[in-house]
């Protein structure tokens, strides 16, 4: 099974996607940690990224593109893809229809967790205690959050026409969140 978590920055996708990993023995593809594994490792995409990052900007589809790419066409993620912050802009839900085409696979459902922006400031200032992340002081998470609305939004309209998009109250307590998620997987 592939799945998609659709949502703004803080709103509880990684959470979910963990769980969605344990109960699927799937595969989370967060783009978020493979670009900062990449600054981590001091590559020559992590030299080019860290600025955007630390800005709260996005990293250039070629570039996220290009990583992504490896994980949609292993074999052994093959059906197991648990997407976590991507796609992130239309162009970036188009090139996943290419790729998910390509290697003969379809997105099985997308969960969009819903959250307004008051709350998702309140949790990304806890989240930068909890783990330190340099993007997550007020100036970016509003940022963030601005560039969610301008680019990422619209990637809504691509998907929530079909059958398999379930828009998810991303309010709830995390079980009941994960309950919601359960109810529509039928395993
Ligand atoms: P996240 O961990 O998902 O909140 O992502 C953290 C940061 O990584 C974002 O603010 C962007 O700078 C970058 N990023 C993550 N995923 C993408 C993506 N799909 N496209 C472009 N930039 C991304």
């Amino acid at each position: 099974m592939n799945i998609i978590l659709f949502g703004p920055p803080g709103a509880g996708k990684g959470t979910q996607a963990k769980y969605l990993v344990k109960k699927l023995n799937g595969y989370q593809i967060s783009t978020g940690d493979i670009l900062r594994e990449e600054i981590k490792k001091d590559s020559d995409i992590g030299k080019k990224i860290i600025n955007n990052m630390n800005e709260g900007k996005f990293v250039s589809d070629k570039i996220v593109n290009s990583l992504l790419k490896r994980y949609v066409f292993d074999p052994s993620k093959k059906e197991k893809l648990i997407f976590d912050g991507y796609p992130r802009s239309l162009s970036q839900a188009k090139n996943l229809d290419l790729l998910l085409n390509e290697s003969n696979q379809i997105i099985d459902h997308i969960f969009f967790l819903n959250v307004k922006k008051e709350i998702i400031v309140e949790r990304i200032k806890k989240r930068k205690i909890l783990e330190k992340r340099s993007d997550d002081d007020l100036d970016t998470i509003l940022k963030r959050y601005d560039t969610y609305i301008e680019t990422t939004r619209p990637v809504l309209d691509y998907y929530s026409k079909n059958s398999n998009f379930h828009e998810i109250d991303g309010t709830m307590e995390i079980d009941q969140i994960t309950n919601k998620i359960e109810g529509f997987l039928n395993v």
